[in-house]
């Protein structure tokens, strides 16, 4: 079967009205963002934050009449409400609407100018959501959230853990889950339980082997849908696994999800601290609170000797901290009972609470969480908004 077209998803999208402003979709500009792939399409719909939850039956509409087109497969529309000005993208070209760069890349994420994100966006009995992120991947962010998380359970708090991270999701093997989710008769899903914390992974609904073309727009309903049709039930704080890097794809993540703030996970490596000034300044871009950053692998103690060797040197993220003006929340060593106890599925926080190491991510996730309690009116709030051009 001939492959739908772009002009095909436009021309179908023209039956789809906006309710309150008394045009159709494609004219008033708010569609962006197009992907077909094999007869998958995906793209987005931009409206001004407010309107998000109402326009859920425009989004099912729009999606239902371009279903209907030949030769497509399946269809995944997203609300993105991260509308700069209500004329940002009229009158465009329907591909670049929502593309962050004219002519760029496909996914939704947008540069804009202070804060857009809406709190009801998120699951309406979480406090707090904050994101572990990281410039770039191997350097120990999911190892590092998930023993955050963890300290934050032990500390009596009640803790959701969503893993966001669509290039590798790894929190179902550090949490060492291996069930399914299960839809209830209701239709509402529950998040899965480990050692206390609330567990939900894009691992469970995006599969493994979808290409990454089209893990993008599907990633952005996915992170909806975790967000706001998992029954998380009340909780003090959400920590997101976020995806690594500086893409689309975490531009989008940063923006959709109401973030209290955001930790930046990094090993003492120049390069990785680089990447770690991208990751701040895209939460800064997007008004999202830094809270600190950690360095990871930070050093090394022999255990046969106890002499400390700084492999990748020392300190550097703290120094990085001091210069960007964000706090140094504290160093992780590089030790083999961290991997081990992770690749067991049994990290170190709940396998050997009273190591040094356990202690360490205890400590980062008391300063976290007092950041985001006591200090939350003075320092993170006032982030400076960073216009791009
Ligand atoms: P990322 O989420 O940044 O890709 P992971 O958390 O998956 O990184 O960690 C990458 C690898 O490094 C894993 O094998 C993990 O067990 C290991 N690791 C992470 N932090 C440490 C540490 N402090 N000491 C030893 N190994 C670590």
């Amino acid at each position: 079967m001939a492959q739908v077209t772009e002009q095909q998803i436009i021309d179908a999208l023209k039956e789809v009205q906006d309710p309150d402003r008394g045009a159709d979709v494609v004219s008033l500009g708010m569609i962006g963002g197009i992907i077909i792939k094999d007869g998958n399409v995906g793209f987005a719909i931009e409206v001004d934050a407010e309107r998000g939850q109402q326009l859920e039956p425009l989004r099912k509409q729009a999606e239902k009449i371009v279903a209907e087109l030949p030769g497509v497969l399946s269809v995944s529309a997203v609300l993105t409400a991260d509308r700069a000005s209500s004329d940002a993208a009229a009158g465009g070209s329907p591909g670049a609407a929502a593309g962050g760069s004219p002519g760029g890349s496909p996914g939704p994420a947008r540069q804009q100018t202070g804060p857009q994100r809406d709190a009801s966006m998120g699951p309406p009995g979480v406090k707090h959501i904050v994101a572990i992120a990281s410039g770039k991947g191997g350097v120990g962010k999911s190892t590092t959230a998930v023993n955050i998380a963890l300290g934050l359970v032990a500390k009596g708090l009640r803790v959701g853990m969503l893993d966001a991270d669509i290039y590798g999701p790894s929190q179902p093997r550090l949490l060492g889950i291996k069930g399914k989710l299960e839809t209830s008769d209701s239709d509402t899903m529950e998040p899965l339980e480990s050692n206390g914390l609330k567990v939900m992974s894009i691992g469970f609904l995006v599969p493994e082997d979808t290409p990454m073309i089209w893990r993008g727009p599907m990633v952005t309903s996915a992170l909806q849908q975790m967000l706001r049709e998992i029954e998380w039930g009340e909780l003090d704080i959400m920590v997101v696994d976020m995806p690594p890097g500086t893409g689309d794809a975490q531009l989008t993540m940063a923006q959709q999800v109401p973030l209290a703030g955001a930790v930046i996970v990094s090993t003492p490596q120049d390069i990785a601290l680089l990447d770690a000034r991208k990751g701040l300044n895209m939460f800064r871009k997007v008004d999202v609170p830094v809270l600190g950053f950690i360095e990871n692998m930070s050093y090394y103690v022999c255990p046969k000797c106890g002499d400390r060797a700084d492999i990748f040197g020392h300190g550097g993220a703290k120094t990085e901290a001091e210069k960007l003006e964000t706090e140094f929340l504290g160093e992780i060593p590089l030790d083999i009972a961290i991997r081990e106890t992770s690749d067991q599925g049994r990290p170190i926080v709940i396998s050997q609470p009273d190591s040094v190491h356990a202690a360490a991510y205890m400590e980062i996730a008391n300063r976290i969480w007092e950041k985001l309690t006591v200090d939350s009116e003075t320092s993170t709030r006032s982030a400076p908004k960073i216009v791009v051009q």
